[in-house]
Formats: structure tokens, sequence, C-alpha cells
């Protein structure tokens, strides 16, 4: 799978939004977006003019995959999960990604950032209901505990996630006990508690050309 190597930055810049993927430093006055919010590139300050409905369904798509670090064929693969579905495809869609253990464990504040929290998972410093689970694409139910090794409660990133989740409450369909460093799946989430603004009917749109 290629990786994106580039800043990812830019990924904000280029979405037009502030999608949080470096921690701390989406909430300084070092933040990127913050500071230059127009398009990357040497032409970004000029761009403008008509975007086509493909590329206004594209840019939307792209907003949502990157905002939670996905392959094309990753999202792709979400896509079909959600189409396959009862209920309303854009919708299961969003819903499919906000249940990936990766972005539960982001939502927790048991990581700063989701690209972070898919290293840790990656990294084998997660268990779910008590079993050890590295895949950052695991879809967490209601009941669900997840919460950090015992091992790995000394970890730097996770302690400092930790320290900082005041600044981001978890929201209502998660518990999070900081002291203990582990969350619970009260509810499924509902697309009210996605707050980012995402209009999931145009990647529908697009997929269904
Ligand atoms: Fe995006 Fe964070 Fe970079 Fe700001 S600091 S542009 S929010 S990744």
């Amino acid at each position: 799978m290629s990786r994106y190597r580039d800043s990812v930055c830019r990924i904000c810049r280029r979405e037009n939004l502030k999608l949080y993927l470096k921690g701390d430093r989406c909430y300084s006055d070092k933040c990127a977006f913050d500071r230059r919010g127009y398009p990357p590139g040497q032409h970004g300050q000029r761009r403008g003019g008509k975007i086509s409905d493909y590329g206004i369904q594209l840019r939307e798509k792209q907003k949502v995959k990157r905002s939670y670090g996905l392959s094309e064929k990753q999202f792709r693969l979400a896509f079909e999960k959600a189409d396959q579905k009862k209920g309303i495809t854009g919708t299961n869609l969003l819903l499919i990604l906000e249940q990936r253990l990766d972005n539960v464990v982001y939502r927790l504040g048991l990581a700063n950032s989701r690209p972070q929290a898919r290293q840790l998972v990656r990294h084998n410093h997660f268990l779910v209901n008590g079993w050890k689970v590295n895949i950052p694409s695991f879809q967490v139910k209601v009941g669900d505990v997840v919460e950090v090794r015992e091992k790995s409660r000394s970890v730097q990133a996770i302690n400092d996630a930790v320290e900082a989740v005041v600044r981001r409450t978890a929201p209502s369909w998660l518990a999070l006990d900081a002291e203990n460093m582990k969350g619970t799946i009260q509810s499924l989430p509902t697309r009210e508690d996605i707050t980012m603004p995402i209009q999931e009917n145009l990647i529908v749109e697009l997929y269904s050309k």
C-alpha cells in the first residue's frame, strides 16, 4: 500500500478544513491551516474558479478518507460494506468509520490524533475486552471495553494524550475512565455524533457513477 509521505498539514489546506492530524500542534498557533488557509502549491493563493460536480464529490470523498487516514482501497471496502447494510449508505459509511478501533482510541483521548492512534493500536498497546487487538479497522460494538495494556501505561504518547484529554471531551457514546486508561462503548454512534462538516451524499453520488 502506498503511503502518503508529504506534510500532512498540506492535506488540511487542500481540503480547506482542519483535520487534526498532528495532535498538539493542531491546537497551537503553529497550525499551518490557521496560518495559511489556502491550498498548497505555488499557485495555491491564486486558485479559484468553478469546480465541476465531479470535483466537488471527489473533494468530499478525499476529505473523509484522509480524515480517517484510509487508503483508497480501504475506503472503497468500507463503502461497499456500508452499501450492503440496511439504511442510508452515506450514514452507514460514516458510522463504520467512526466505529473503527483507531478512531475510538482517538475519540476517547488515548491518542492525540488518528494517525497516532493507528500506530499505537498496531504496536499492540490496547486490549478490547481483555484481548490484545492490533487491527486499526476492528469494529467495536456496544459494551466493548477498550483499555491500554498494563505494560503500555508508561508510554509517553498515551500519557501525554490522557493529560490533554480535557481539550476535547469524549463523545456521549463513549465513557472514558482516564485514571484507568480505559473506555467503554456505551452505545453506537449516531450521525449527530459526527460534527465534522461532511456531505456524505456526495460520496455516494461519486461511487454510484
Ligand atoms: Fe491540520 Fe493539524 Fe496541520 Fe493544522 S496542525 S494543518 S489541523 S494537521
